[in-house]
């Protein structure tokens, strides 16, 4: 949406843009037209155009904004008093006390001299810069009397004097571009109609940087076929998606970069033009709230969103009372989109602000915030009528009131930076480049070196005195320090901790994690990749992030890798040892391990008393009378000298496949506050899994005692399971297998 640059050339041509109005209104836009027609008649612009074609154009820029008749017809007569013998008393008796006021509030901001930012090198110079801008917007104020729609009546004019400035001397051109760039765009961002801003900023800049604005603009112009197509290709692809899902109404369009803000962003950023242009940016405005939403979530289903890149201005609208939904995604082909959610209401606050509004100047509606700054804006007005108000004290009120929560200070090149009341230098670096406030050690300010948390005020000239490398400090997020108070100051440096605390998050989340699996003994059979995903995040760098941050707690992780590895066990039982899952209760256990052997199978076994073979040893099966089968080292004496009728009684036997693993010893230390009864409660935890405790040694420093526990296990799965159990008696801090056990 852009504001309409068509200039009407007839008066059913101008109406034709207020399909709703009354038989009043329209009487009155007609008079006033007519008037204004007659009284310019003759008189030229510096286009060979009739003058009267201004005039029509600011009203049309009028309509544009929503404004009603009154201030429509007092846009075709706002050069009525100063160009022609007309007088404000003849206006008021034909068009009424409102038009009048609105026509004599702009004539008498005419031809006030400014010479904005003609600063060079000096202090002095740059405090009077900013005086005299100020001056300038104050006699705005006391000329155009309660009324705030004289300032957007001068707005209107001066746009459409910008878009026809090709036809003034070069030098009027620079003089009147640099006015609007300093003036009147900051006013209409002030005012938040952000279209007249836009337009304003980009003819500005056209003829106070004309080269760079040629570039860019000529840049833009040879790739408009490319992003056009492109352009038409996601919108489609957004739109039929939202219909899908049930949202019909969405209007998508792809968002008009402006050339201001590419030369804004090249600047600010340091990046080549591609590098702005190739951000392709699309808005979706709804007519509900919560579609804002909806469509949110299907955007994201449709593209990978950008981490970070998702802001929430409905829930949390900014200082100016912006509200969207901001995305950023990537496409198919890894671009990066742009993507604004929004409804109408939003809409056309953000496009017009306060004009948008004024239809509830009345208050009837209740918007309350609007209320407010229009009541604000009154307010200061009737405060500029009052004569006896000195000067200085005009100023003041003006800086407490329309600039209530503003302040302009100044870098050393002179630039006017634009902060809230309360800022300081902090903000002030920030607000000039990120790494200048990650920098920022100190500042002088007019000269003088001050604190960090200094009050800027208004005209100040700040010089910020930065550090080589290094970051910003923890304190500066501290509000009761008041080291700063714009919102992209504390982002920045938010964002600045939150990457820096994710690189500290990675490393010590890696080291417990480490820690944990090495303890469980688990370091080999289960990877980081498999336990990140066993907690569902999309990368182990995520995982450990989450882990160092104490999101994730060491317990969680010992208890998932213990379920995984319990369930693995599980997994090659079934593959390797099925029978083991289906053994019956009532099975013959050897007294020691598992016995297999050709047909000794389900047999009793025994362990023979005078050779006492062990896992390992060579041994050999001899089938006994009624008590099953012996097992005996082949070694063993008894064995040697048998019969070679007795000999026919041996069967060949194995310790099985568990041969090696059917018994070891393992160490585990267990640490715990010291209390009665520890020992007793770990030993029972043990017992009660039946492994064997083969020594136990218990050393104390402090109140923590340590109990060092040699087992005898039967598996692994035992040790794993004991970690586990004994973890949750009460008072241990830590169970782990020592290292070399
Ligand atoms: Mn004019």
């Amino acid at each position: 949406m852009t504001m309409t640059s068509f200039t009407p050339t007839s008066l059913e041509d101008l109406l034709s843009a207020m399909p709703r109005l009354n038989p009043n209104d329209r009487a009155l836009i007609e008079r006033a037209y007519r008037k204004a027609e007659a009284g310019h008649a003759g008189q030229t612009r510096k286009s060979g155009d009739p003058y009267f074609t201004h005039c029509v154009a600011v009203a049309a820029i009028l309509t544009d904004l929503k404004l009603e008749a009154e201030a429509i017809a007092a846009g075709l007569l706002h050069d009525i008093v100063e160009d022609t013998p007309v007088t404000v008393d003849e206006l008021r008796e034909e068009f009424g006390v409102t038009v009048a006021r609105l026509v004599e509030g702009v004539s008498k901001l005419k031809n006030i001299p400014v010479e904005a930012n003609l600063n060079k090198d000096n202090t002095g110079r740059k405090k009077t810069v900013i005086n005299k801008e100020l001056e300038y917007i104050r006699r705005m104020f006391m000329h155009m009397g309660e009324d705030v729609r004289v300032m957007f009546i001068k707005l209107a004019d001066r746009l459409h004097n910008m878009r026809t400035l090709g036809f003034m001397k070069p030098e009027k051109q620079l003089r009147i571009a640099r006015e609007t760039m300093d003036i009147f765009a900051p006013l209409a961002n002030r005012l938040g109609i952000w279209q007249i801003k836009w337009e304003l900023e980009d003819l500005s800049l056209r003829y106070i940087e004309p080269d760079t604005y040629r570039s860019i603009a000529a840049r833009i112009d040879e790739r408009r076929a490319d992003r056009e197509t492109y352009m038409q290709r996601i919108v489609e692809k957004l739109k039929a998606e939202l219909a899908k899902q049930g949202i019909h109404n969405a209007t998508v369009a792809g968002r008009p970069k402006h050339i201001t803000s590419i030369y804004n962003k090249m600047k600010r950023k340091n990046i080549p033009f591609e590098q702005v242009f190739d951000v392709r940016a699309v808005r979706v405005i709804l007519n509900e709230k919560h579609e804002c939403y909806q469509a949110l979530g299907i955007v994201h289903n449709l593209w990978k969103p950008i981490p970070r890149e998702f802001d929430d201005y409905i829930g949390q609208p900014k200082d100016n009372h912006y509200q969207s939904l901001h995305t950023a995604v990537y496409d198919e082909n890894g671009k990066t989109v742009e993507i604004q959610i929004r409804t109408w209401d939003m809409h056309h606050h953000a496009e017009y602000g306060i004009a948008a509004h004024w239809k509830y100047k009345e208050g009837v509606n209740g918007d309350s915030e609007y209320e407010r700054r229009l009541n604000a804006l009154r307010k200061m007005m009737e405060f500029g009528k009052d004569t006896n108000e000195s000067d200085d004290d005009y100023m003041d009120a003006l800086k407490t009131d329309f600039f209530q929560d503003r302040v302009y200070a100044v870098t050393p090149k002179g630039e006017v930076i634009d902060l809230p009341l309360g800022a300081t230098p902090i903000d002030f670096a920030y607000h000039i480049h990120t790494d200048i406030g990650h920098r920022a050690r100190g500042a002088r300010v007019n000269g003088q070196l001050v604190k960090l948390n200094h009050k800027l005020r208004s005209g100040e000239q700040v010089e910020i005195q930065t550090t080589k490398s290094g970051g910003p400090s923890r304190d500066w997020l501290n509000a009761e320090a008041g080291y700063c108070v714009t919102n992209r100051a504390k982002e920045k440096i938010r964002y600045y901790f939150r990457k820096l605390d994710r690189d500290q998050h990675i490393a010590s989340g890696r080291d417990i994690v480490e820690r944990e699996l090495d303890r469980l003994g688990l370091s080999n059979s289960i990877t980081f990749q498999t336990l990140s995903e066993l907690f569902e995040f999309p990368s182990v760098e995520d995982f450990f992030a989450a882990v160092g941050a104490g999101d994730i707690t060491s317990n969680q992780i010992s208890n998932r890798s213990l379920e995984e590895e319990r369930r693995r066990q599980r997994e090659i039982d079934i593959k390797t040892q099925p029978e083991k899952l289906f053994k019956p209760r009532n099975a013959p256990t050897p007294p020691t391990g598992a016995i297999t052997g050709v047909g000794a199978t389900g047999m009793l076994t025994r362990l023979a008393t005078c050779c006492n073979p062990v896992p390992g040893d060579e041994i050999i099966g001899f089938v006994t009378r009624g008590r099953g089968v012996t097992i005996h080292r082949t070694s063993c004496g008894n064995i040697v000298n048998l019969s070679d009728h007795e000999r026919e009684r041996l069967i060949d036997v194995s310790w099985g496949g568990q041969t090696t693993t059917n018994r070891y010893l393992v160490c585990l230390d267990v640490v715990a506050y010291d209390r009665a009864g520890l020992a007793r409660d770990v030993t029972a935890i043990v017992a009660d899994e039946r492994v064997n405790i083969h020594d136990l040694r218990v050393s104390r420093k402090g109140d923590i005692s340590t109990l060092s526990l040699k087992l005898e296990v039967s598996e692994p799965r035992q040790v794993t399971r004991l970690i586990s159990l004994i973890q949750q008696v009460n008072s241990v801090t830590d169970v782990y297998r020592p290292h070399g056990s």
